[in-house]
């Protein structure tokens, strides 16, 4: 299946942050992407009120003018129809261009519920369905098993060989690989670095976050004019490889059960969490409770055993309990 309107390696804002603003303000984002060019929008039901920002921010726009992704998760053909049916009506169009589906492994998914997938495309309400993952195998899986169109996978110059791989065959499947973390949830700094790689490893779509106009202006200038992988550039880019890699956690969950019961993929990557997130969003009890547990670590190293990825997850599990601090703090909520 062909998504028309999608060239090579062209990639697309991911709204996700846009929830942190208020309406009005998410949808000026989202326009001020398309008047620069950008031509595809990657929503999710994951964060309330991503969708309605960027159905406000392309309203007026003729429909064919841009493709829309959004991710949906559901276990079964029921919750399937609902969420889908609900993004329809939040993104305020007939179709999606790209479903992904979130939260469930491949070979768990049921027979109604590929029926329903597969009924939503033969209907038009969707064009291209995904899978959007964190672990490798079940990325892998999507590429290989001929049901999806597309994977949405974290992708980007940390990465290691068998993720980049993943990208490769997805090119050689004739699968979309649209790559979420492009700048590895800012544990890099040079955005013509993360392009510069990204589009060298395959036809691999990023989608690219923002929160401020000039995010928008500096990605939509370096879509438009792509950087030259120069000597200067992949030494930039092999530096920052040294600084962060053994930092970007993937959320996989490879590492669990934790016996203190500490929610490793959650902890490890708080930071980045509750920095994209929603303002609030991350301040209800359970979170609360959650984190407070994930300072209750007894350090028997289970989890660094487990990591594929040979990350020092204590370390990291460290840096998010620091980061939640500091995040509570700035909501002026008590926390410990
Ligand atoms: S080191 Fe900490 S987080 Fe890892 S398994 Fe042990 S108690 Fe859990
Ligand atoms: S610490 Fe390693 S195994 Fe655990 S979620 Fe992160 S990347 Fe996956």
């Amino acid at each position: 299946m062909t998504l028309k309107g999608l060239r090579r390696g062209k990639g697309g804002l991911d709204c996700k942050r846009l929830g942190r603003l208020d309406e009005r303000e998410g949808a000026a984002l989202v326009r001020r992407a398309y008047d620069r060019g950008i031509r595809l929008f990657a929503a999710t039901r994951e964060y309330s009120g991503t969708e309605e920002r960027a159905a406000r921010g392309l309203e007026g726009i003729g429909r064919s003018e841009y493709l829309l992704l959004t991710d949906v998760r559901a276990s079964d053909a029921e919750s399937f129809r609902r969420s889908l049916d609900e993004s329809l009506r939040a993104l305020g169009t007939e179709y999606v261009d790209v479903l992904c589906l979130r939260g469930v492994r491949p070979e768990d998914i049921s027979d109604g519920l590929r029926e329903a997938m597969s009924e939503a495309k033969r209907s038009r309400r969707v064009r291209a369905i995904g899978l959007a993952s964190d672990s490798v195998e079940s990325a892998r899986e999507a590429v290989c098993g001929g049901f999806f169109d597309a994977v949405l996978y974290p992708l980007n110059s940390l990465s290691a060989p068998e993720e980049l791989e993943i990208a490769a065959l997805a090119e050689e499947c004739g699968v979309y690989f649209f790559a979420s973390m492009p700048m590895a949830g800012g544990l890099l700094r040079s955005a013509a670095g993360a392009m510069a790689f990204l589009r060298g490893v395959g036809n691999v779509h990023p989608l690219w976050g923002a929160e401020y106009p000039w995010q928008i202006d500096e990605t939509a200038a370096l879509e438009r004019r792509p950087p030259r992988s120069t000597k200067l550039l992949r030494e930039r880019i092999e530096g920052e490889r040294e600084m962060s890699a053994g930092l970007l956690c993937r959320g996989c969950g490879e590492c669990m059960p934790c016996p203190v019961g500490i929610d490793i993929p959650f902890a490890a990557r708080a930071g980045y969490i509750v920095h994209i997130a929603p303002r609030g969003a991350y301040t209800d009890a359970e979170t609360r409770g959650k984190m407070r547990l994930a300072t209750k670590c007894v350090g028997c190293g289970y989890c660094a055993d487990r990591c594929r990825f040979g990350l020092n997850v204590r370390g990291l599990i460290r840096r998010g309990v620091n980061e939640y601090r500091e995040y509570m703090w700035e909501q002026g909520e008590e926390w410990e």
